[in-house]
């Protein structure tokens, strides 16, 4: 039953979740946000400074490797439940200068995604998101909209691959064929805040013939390459890899002529990285779904 609350413009209303620390690292701080109808999601405070935010209880996409899509999608996250989120990190005593969409969730897939961002920016705050490329129509649109970052998940140089890892997102040659079209339409100042990430995968996106083709697809797009590592999932079809694996694809893709970021300290510790964060609520299925494995 949605409440009221939730049908008033995001100017309006937010939606405050009752807020749990779950858990709290060296840098970072996870916080668990309960909804009025059960639904729960995750965010965590990085740093002091850096809100990532969850879009989605859930998640469609299905990539094998995290656990927020791993039940599935229960429904999209409203305006007043985004800036919900921010409000009760704040009222707990914390004050981000900087959000991030790359929680729970998918979100291209979310409606009042644009006007939560119209709300944070006219906070004050900064505000980027990390997304898997779908659907490319909408992709296009957010390219061209004011952020402070927008990060295209690749993790894959293979179709193959690409369909495995990142499984209800668009293929690889339409998601370069986009980015090739729309990236000169950009100001130089908003290519800047445009990437792209490729997270390594034991016996996966770890392999050398994936980093090459990978490689090849990105440099002429002259973006930079966020390599994420990743924090152990449980029950996930994946690994991360080892720290000299780790060093030694970031070399390659280097020697391969990208400009490649590391993983911060922040995102390397045990509730910083890459699809660990865990959503629960109704119309989640009750067991984690197959996941593609590989062949
Ligand atoms: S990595 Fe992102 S897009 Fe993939 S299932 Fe997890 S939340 Fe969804």
């Amino acid at each position: 039953m949605i409440r009221p609350v939730h049908r008033l413009p995001l100017a309006q209303s937010a939606a405050l979740p009752r807020l749990e620390e779950a858990e709290t690292s060296v840098q970072n701080r996870r916080f668990r946000a309960h909804f009025p109808d059960g639904a729960i999601v995750e965010a965590v405070l990085y740093r002091g400074d850096t809100l990532c935010l969850s879009t989605q209880v859930g998640c469609a996409v299905g990539c094998p490797f995290c656990a927020s899509g791993a039940r599935g999608l229960s429904r999209p996250l409203r305006g007043g439940e985004l800036r919900g989120q921010v409000e009760a990190v704040r009222a707990a005593g914390h004050a981000p200068t900087k959000l991030t969409l790359s929680g729970i969730g998918e979100p291209l897939h979310v409606a009042d995604a644009a006007s939560f961002f119209a709300w944070a920016r006219g906070e004050g705050l900064k505000v980027s998101l990390t997304t898997s490329g779908g659907p490319l129509s909408r992709l296009r649109a957010w390219l061209h909209r004011p952020h402070n970052g927008l990060t295209v998940s690749v993790h894959a140089g293979s179709e193959a691959l690409r369909a495995r890892l990142v499984p209800r997102a668009p293929a690889l040659e339409p998601l370069f064929a986009t980015l090739a079209e729309e990236l000169p339409r950009l100001s130089a100042r908003r290519r800047k805040k445009t990437a792209l990430a490729y997270l390594l995968l034991r016996d996966a996106s770890d392999a050398a013939e994936e980093l090459d083709a990978f490689a090849a697809r990105a440099r002429p797009l002259g973006l930079p390459v966020h390599l994420y590592a990743h924090n152990p999932v449980p029950g996930a079809a994946h690994e991360g890899v080892s720290r000299a694996a780790y060093e030694e694809a970031y070399a390659r893709l280097r020697a391969r002529g990208l400009v490649v970021r590391m993983s911060s300290t922040a995102r390397r510790e045990a509730n910083g990285g890459c699809g660990t964060l865990v959503p629960a609520g109704p119309g989640l299925s009750a067991r984690r779904r197959a996941l593609p494995r590989a062949p």
